[in-house]
């Protein structure tokens, strides 16, 4: 079949901008996206964390071979750094010292951690309640990341490998046609070979438009605050505090306090915002935490974070549905792992072999794979 293109991305977050510009190095590729702006959903309301020991364990494989790009992106792509250190603290109130000591080993990696009593975390986060820790731990290896920088670096790339982006373009319609896919996007029709399905929380509803079997990816909303910082407090210094049961977090968000309930609630894909029960709830959970009167919520917003059954990523072509290519299910990693996700993701679609892609972490595209026995059916 003559193409306009080889490839469409359809979702222009975090993941289908990195899967384009890692695609366009080796083949035409069109990056659609139904917003005017790319970013304008779940990758834009991230915590904009680099967490090592977060998510499944093929969430810290790919996180791991994502560091190497952070750490040293190619040249040109960002004038600021990627990464800032930021450290990751655990806490636990008298009530949840077990759930501490039960968080999964590779979280608890002593290696990489060191252990506090409730006193030593006051002094490294002295934004803390008196006496509400008991105990911590400190992850130094946890950083910041510039979202905005990594985005607009990754359009940049594809743009100059040659990708060209149709934005303010949903797609309304895909059809098989000899071989490949027929897009329509508003007034446009556009034949490609393969068609990769990163529209994030609509993942499914995508396929379903395909004729493609769904994966039961489900959205779920995370609500954010921003508050003024106490006064006296360095707050810049401080590393975020997740405690131990996940109901809440806080970090330092230029000058400001950023916090979240860790709501995990589900919904339909959208246009998430936030409910005011969460917003009160994060202000109460924040002031409990720490040392802080809420007197004023200075913004807020909700984001999807989209899960599969099993909360592995779901990355590969779909079986049945020759050039229909899966890059969701990103969860709460989607933007720490995007480097490494995107590279893979390249491999697959261009047929090349994937070991490089992997390394030494032990990550096979099987356990990714959209055919995987948990997905079926
Ligand atoms: C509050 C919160 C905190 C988080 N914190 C972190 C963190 O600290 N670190 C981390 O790594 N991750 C974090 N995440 C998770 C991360 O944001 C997501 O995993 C990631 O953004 C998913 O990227 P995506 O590109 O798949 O989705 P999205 O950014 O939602 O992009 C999908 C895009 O597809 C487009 N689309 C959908 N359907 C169509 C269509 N038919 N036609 C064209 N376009 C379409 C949508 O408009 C959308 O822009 C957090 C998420 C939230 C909500």
């Amino acid at each position: 079949m003559q193409t306009d293109f080889d490839v469409a991305v359809i979702g222009g977050g975090i993941a289908g901008v990195s899967a384009a510009a890692e695609i366009a190095k080796g083949a035409s590729v069109v990056l659609i996206e139904t917003e005017r702006q790319p970013g304008y959903h779940s990758s834009g309301r991230s915590a904009a964390l680099f967490a090592p020991g977060y998510g499944s364990s093929a969430m810290q494989a790919l996180t791991a071979l994502s560091r190497p790009f952070f750490d040293a992106p190619p040249e040109g792509f960002a004038d600021v750094p990627l990464l800032t250190p930021r450290g990751l603290m655990r806490t636990a109130s008298e009530d949840q010292l077990a759930a501490l000591e039960a968080l999964p080993g590779h979280m608890r990696d002593p290696d990489r951690l060191i252990w506090m009593t409730g006193e030593e975390a006051e002094a490294r986060a002295p934004i803390l309640r008196r006496g509400h820790v008991k105990r911590a731990f400190l992850d130094e290896g946890a950083s910041d990341i510039d979202v905005h920088a990594l985005l607009q670096g990754f359009l940049r790339q594809a743009k100059a490998a040659g990708a060209q982006m149709r934005m303010g373009a949903p797609v309304t319609a895909l059809v098989r046609e000899g071989g490949g896919w027929r897009v329509t996007l508003g007034d446009e029709s556009l034949r490609v070979g393969v068609v990769v399905n990163a529209a994030g929380a609509w993942a499914d509803e995508l396929a379903g438009m395909a004729g493609v079997a769904r994966v039961g990816l489900q959205p779920k909303r995370r609500t954010a605050i921003t508050v003024a910082a106490p006064e006296g407090i360095d707050v810049a210094a401080l590393p975020m505090i997740v405690d131990a049961a996940e109901d809440f977090y806080v970090k330092p968000d230029a000058g400001r306090l950023l916090a979240s309930p860790a709501d995990e609630t589900p919904s339909a894909p959208c246009d998430a915002q936030p409910e005011e029960m969460d917003v009160a709830i994060c202000a109460d959970r924040l002031m409990t935490t720490c040392a802080v009167e809420v007197r004023r919520i200075e913004s807020k917003w909700a984001g999807l974070r989209s899960f599969a059954p099993d909360h592995l990523p779901v990355v590969g072509f779909a079986p049945g549905a020759p050039g229909f290519f899966w890059l969701a299910g990103q969860g709460g990693t989607g933007v720490q792992t995007s480097p490494g996700m995107a590279r893979l993701a390249a491999k697959l679609v261009l047929g090349r072999p994937v070991a490089e892609a992997v390394g030494d972490t032990g990550l096979s595209a099987e356990t990714i794979a959209p055919g995987r026995a948990a997905l079926a059916g």
